[in-house]
């Protein structure tokens, strides 16, 4: 029986700790039958939000559903502790730039912030009740693992040493995406694009060969001195005589070719523009394409640089202030406009985007576009719509992979030189390698005989670490035979907007290196919004914090709430707290139905059934085929729905109202074996819909289980569907129940009051005993019609 008379967020506590401490989901290596979810690593420098805690709640449905088929479930749990986003924690918190003090340095500070983070985000999934495989650090297939361990660094770099091996990785001096605000070097997958206001100025060119002036309209104006080239389009008539002629710069003089080319819009200002190296992505192409030799005015820190001549030193910023300034002075402006500017800017620190040559390495992607395609093809999505996202990214890449970046804490390009000759010296695989701190492991240069090396000091992108997660959680080059029973992973679940960088990448690098399609199947989550559908933010304050939820509701409400919202059809979470705590009220109802069911002595042995019985039986059997289908296909929101439903409209509503008197049989009207029927059909229910649930909510259902059946629910059997027949409709039996109700009430009645007589629908015959005895009716006789009515009533 269950002894407490609710259900209170109270008692989740001493669950998850018991899952914790007695390691109940530990993972089995040794299994055949096993499903692999390759978790998304959380950064741990903030606290988990509440994108992070429904992606992670779902992710646990499905983990516990498996489990339940019979699976041994690998769930670990990643902390992703790379990269930039640790570094700029450290920048704000300590007030000091990366490149302000020493390496070492720096990195002590980094370290210190992650100390102080990562166990708070433990907590958060903990409270959550997310079954992880494993709440502990370790180097175990199952362990919770850091993307910073040695053990983690070390197979980055061995993964780096393969793909060198092969040839897929070489290193190139070419204009790159910057990112004046991270100081490092970005990827296209890292860019974002915001129209942001600017001003577009009409700047006075002269033509040599006829000294005519012409206009040409720019939102870079300190980038004149870079200018290699005019261009109008073909098709613009106004300009068909400047062909071949050429134009003279303001200001620096400069003489370039004046050509009809595409890329310029005949309604774009004058029709007539300035390419310069580099105000864009369209510069870097058209300088490619044209083999112009690029002039580069900025450095790396965002200043001008001696190419442009009187704005040398001043930041970007300043030197277009100047440069207009000095162009209004010698009277070549002649006039200015506000204008929206479609702008690449730093999806991290949201600086616009610079462009700058710089040597860095390269992982080839674009002769794989193909194959890529093909990859993402074979995958199984969920929904099948967030197919189209990845390849569509797939279809815009247009350059390789740059992996490597100038900062610190990150995994180290395994990489030492002669300082001789320059030859790349490449280590054994499997150690990690710090190369700028450490000394080459090799004595002689194999090819020139120095003793003199030096140690590479960039480091990589932190997707090229995030993107061996699958490879990591499988064992592989750790443990291969285990790795080689088990690949592909089964699963890959993460959210909309890291399709392009994580998903992406993942697929690409492990296919470069195992040959192989690493996932069997994708499930897209997408964005957490607010109950009007407008993004969170906390300027907006519309912020929901997960611990605030936690605090209030304790799991179950917010699991339930995201089971119910969960639909993969649609594009976005409405959340509020509001919502969820209305899921509170369906725990209630779980709980007092329980309880009233727990009063009553279970009966082992399977009685005769009466008809009445096997109709719900085949109610309930409908929901455990649906949910069987559906958590196969990882929707939970139909099952939940439908749950829901069950529990309050059918089951609660009808099939206990009616078969109440028969359970107490306290009247005696019932035979003992009727009454046994109704107890045991009403235990039969308890369980099935305890079993659909567990996956969803798993602390009330472990609780009401375990006082109830004695056994951890987390370890039943998934029921399959049952074969029951009914010749019973559901909405006759509704509506008779709800027509004899309604008639009570519009007559003063009590429910338990009694009806002289009533005529029901013949179709309902077999259910007579229940009926009589539920609603008291001393006569019933039967019509042809459905309609139900009721004849006298007793005042
Ligand atoms: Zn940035
Ligand atoms: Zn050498």
């Amino acid at each position: 029986m269950l002894k407490e008379k609710n259900w209170s967020k109270d008692l989740e506590k001493e669950i998850y700790e018991y899952w914790k401490e007695k390691k109940v989901f530990k993972f089995n290596k040794k299994s055949n039958k096993v499903f692999s979810i390759d978790t998304p690593p959380p950064y741990v420098n903030t606290p988990v939000h509440i994108g992070q805690a429904t992606t992670y709640v779902l992710m646990d449905m499905f983990a516990r559903f498996h489990r339940m088929k019979g699976f041994d479930v690998l769930f670990p749990l990643g902390l992703d502790r790379n990269g930039l986003p640790i570094e700029m924690a450290v920048e704000n918190k300590f007030k000091v730039k990366f490149n302000e003090i020493t390496r070492e340095e720096f990195l002590k500070l980094c370290e210190k912030v992650l100390q102080e983070s990562s166990l708070a985000t433990v907590e958060s999934f903990l409270r959550l009740g997310i079954s992880f495989s494993s709440w502990e650090i370790g180097k175990n297939i199952g362990d919770v693992y850091l993307t910073d361990s040695p053990d983690y660094r070390a197979l980055t770099q061995s993964t780096f040493i393969d793909l060198w091996k092969k040839g897929l990785i070489y290193e190139d001096e070419r204009v790159n995406n910057f990112c004046p605000g991270c100081q490092t070097t970005i990827a296209d997958a890292e860019i974002v694009y915001q129209d942001l206001p600017t001003i577009f100025n009409d700047v006075v060119f002269r033509v040599k060969e006829t000294n005519e002036e012409i206009v040409i309209g720019t939102t870079r104006p300190e980038l004149i001195c870079t200018c290699a080239m005019v261009i109008f389009n073909p098709e613009d008539k106004r300009w068909k005589h400047l062909e071949g002629k050429t134009a003279i710069t303001p200001i620096y003089e400069k003489p370039v070719p004046i050509i009809a080319h595409p890329l310029a819009q005949i309604e774009k200002g004058t029709g007539l523009e300035m390419m310069c190296s580099f105000g864009d992505q369209n510069d870097i192409r058209f300088f490619r394409e044209m083999n112009l030799k690029p002039v580069i005015a900025i450095n790396q820190d965002g200043t001008m640089n001696e190419n442009a001549g009187f704005l040398a030193g001043l930041k970007v910023e300043e030197a277009r202030n100047k440069i207009i300034q000095e162009l209004k002075n010698r009277g070549l402006l002649r006039g200015q406009k506000h204008m929206l500017h479609r702008t690449p800017i730093c999806e991290r620190s949201k600086h616009p985007i610079e462009f700058i040559a710089m040597p860095e390495f390269y992982l080839k992607q674009v002769d794989y576009k193909d194959k890529m395609k093909e990859l993402a093809n074979k995958l199984n999505f969920y929904d099948e719509t967030s197919r189209q996202i990845l390849l569509n990214w797939i279809d815009s890449i247009t350059i390789d992979w740059p992996i490597s970046r100038r900062r610190y804490y990150a995994t180290e390009v395994p990489l030492w030189y002669c300082k001789k000759c320059n030859e790349p010296i490449l280590p054994e695989k499997g150690k990690y390698y710090q190369p700028w701190r450490e000394k080459c492991p090799i004595k002689k240069c194999p090819k020139c005989g120095s003793n003199q090396f030096k140690g590479e000091e960039r480091v990589f992108d932190t997707w090229f670490d995030s993107s061996i997660t699958p490879l990591y959680i499988l064992g592989y080059e750790r443990d291969d035979e285990f790795f080689k029973k088990h690949i592909p992973c089964t699963l890959r679940p993460q959210g909309k907007e890291i399709v392009r960088t994580w998903l992406y990448y993942t697929l690409l690098k492990c296919y470069h290196l195992t040959g192989k399609l690493i996932f069997r199947d994708v499930w897209i989550n997408y964005h957490v919004v607010d109950e009007f559908g407008k993004k969170m933010s906390k300027s907006v304050g519309n912020v929901i914090d997960p611990k605030d939820v936690l605090d209030r509701f304790g799991a179950e409400p917010f699991r339930l709430w995201c089971a119910i919202e969960g639909n993969l059809e649609k594009t976005d979470f409405r959340c509020s707290f509001v919502r969820i705590e209305g899921a509170c009220k369906t725990l209630t109802k779980l709980w007092n139905i329980s309880k009233f069911i727990s009063f009553f002595e279970k009966v082992d042995k399977k009685p005769e059934l009466l008809k009445l019985d096997e109709w719900i039986m085949n109610e309930v059997n409908s929901l455990v085929k649906l949910a069987n289908e559906r958590y196969e296909r990882y929707d939970f929101h139909n099952p939940a729905v439908m749950t829901k439903h069950f529990i309050w409209e059918i089951f609660a509503s009808h099939y206990i109202e009616l078969v109440k008197e028969r359970a107490y049989n306290s009247s005696g009207k019932f035979s003992k074996e009727e009454q046994e029927a109704a107890i045991y059909t009403l235990y039969y229910c308890l369980d099935r819909i305890l079993k659909i649930l567990a996956p969803i909510v798993p602390f009330i259902t472990y609780k009401i289980y375990k006082d109830i059946f004695g056994r951890d629910i987390h370890f039943e059997e998934f029921p399959e569907p049952e074969k029951i027949k009914t010749e019973l409709k559901t909405e006759e039996i509704i509506e008779l129940n709800s027509k004899i109700w309604k008639t009570k009430k519009e007559n003063g009645l009590s429910l338990r009051d009694e009806i002289e007589e009533a005529t029901i629908s013949q179709s309902l015959k077999s259910i007579e005993k229940d009926i009589v005895a539920a609603h008291k009716i001393k006569k019933i006789s039967y019509g042809d019609k459905l309609e139900i009515f009721i004849k006298k009533c007793k005042i």
